[in-house]
């Protein structure tokens, strides 16, 4: 089974990413998560990404299809993926479909920008594993410490809600358009991302034909 979560900045595809691989033992694959993490390396590829995602704009296409490619042709990714936050523009979309990486669901998690921010300011990620928390609706355990890697709890420096606001807008402009592309596929499925953090995960494994 490959998926596709969709979904503004916030909306929770990386929250329901990690239910999803308990679920269905298949791995997530976050390009924010990568690129993070290639920005704490100092590789080359975080280099050229880090002012791009500090100012909450995206990165160019051919660095996201550069690491895409790559990771979904790992043994891991054999019985399926979830891909989270990819691909975020159509020309990312077309080189998937090009590449013939095969995609059975997208999965749009629907949420008003107005909870966004409200979202963005109690998140708390794992600066290892890049799990997710919010203070208030999804707190970790042991206060700062990761629940599933134990390693120290960060706020991410694009969740400031001026940056927020640019994602958003970003969102807006140049990845809603997914909707319409996938759903002309017949793959879309929309979800209510606005209710709990389980609701929500309910909804999708039925959306997808998966057992709840
Ligand atoms: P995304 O990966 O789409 O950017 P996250 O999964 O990181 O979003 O979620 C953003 C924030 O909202 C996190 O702090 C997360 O704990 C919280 N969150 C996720 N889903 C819900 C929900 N259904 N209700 C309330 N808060 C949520
Ligand atoms: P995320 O962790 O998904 O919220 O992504 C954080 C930031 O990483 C985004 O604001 C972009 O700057 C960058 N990014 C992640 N995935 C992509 C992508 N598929 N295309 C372009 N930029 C991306």
């Amino acid at each position: 089974m490959n998926l596709i979560l969709l979904g503004a900045p916030g909306a929770g595809k990386g929250t329901q990413a990690e239910l999803l691989v308990k679920k269905l033992s298949i791995p997530a694959i976050s390009t924010g998560n990568m690129l993070r993490e290639a920005i704490a390396n100092g590789t080359e590829l975080g280099k050229k990404a880090k002012q791009f995602m500090d100012e909450g704009a995206l990165v160019p296409d051919e660095l996201i299809l550069g690491i895409i490619g790559d990771r979904v042709a790992q043994s891991d990714c054999a019985k399926g993926f979830i891909l989270d936050g990819v691909p975020r523009t159509l020309a990312q979309a077309e080189a998937l479909e090009a590449k013939g990486i095969r995609i059975d669901h997208v999965v749009s998690i629907e949420v008003d920008d107005s909870v966004i921010e409200g979202r963005m300011t109690g998140r708390r990620v794992c600066g290892k594993c890049g799990a997710s928390y919010h203070v208030v609706a999804n707190p970790p355990k042991v206060d700062g410490v990761c629940d599933s890697c134990g390693s120290e709890l960060v706020i991410r420096k694009d969740d400031k809600p001026e940056t927020v606001r640019k994602r958003l807008e970003v969102y807006h402009a140049t990845t809603e358009v997914l909707k319409d592309f996938y759903g002309k596929l017949g793959r879309l499925c929309v979800v209510n991302g606005d209710q709990s953090i389980e609701g929500a995960n309910e909804d999708i494994l039925k959306a997808i034909g998966a057992k709840v």
